[in-house]
């Protein structure tokens, strides 16, 4: 199975990991990424999940549908309230 890693639009054959980012209980970011991507979210600290089953990785699949740009922030807004 292969998908489009969100942050550097490669296509990857590997499993997608999950990167996510949670400020106060409200999620500013969940995107599905390549492996190297996510060695790189593991490295600035961000919460990144291994998509074991693809079960699971269907369930992102609206996500994936509803997100059409081709980059999005890896820092959140610096004025978000
Ligand atoms: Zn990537």
């Amino acid at each position: 199975m292969e998908f489009v890693c969100r942050r550097c639009n490669h296509i990857t054959k590997q499993k997608p990991y999950r990167v996510t980012t949670e400020d106060g209980g409200v999620v500013l970011l969940n995107m599905l990424v390549c492996a190297s991507c996510a060695r790189l979210a593991k490295s600035l600290g961000l919460p990144t999940v291994k998509m074991e089953s693809a079960k699971r990785a269907a369930k992102t699949k609206g996500v994936q549908a509803m997100t059409d740009s081709k980059r999005q922030p890896v820092q959140p807004p610096p004025s978000i309230r």
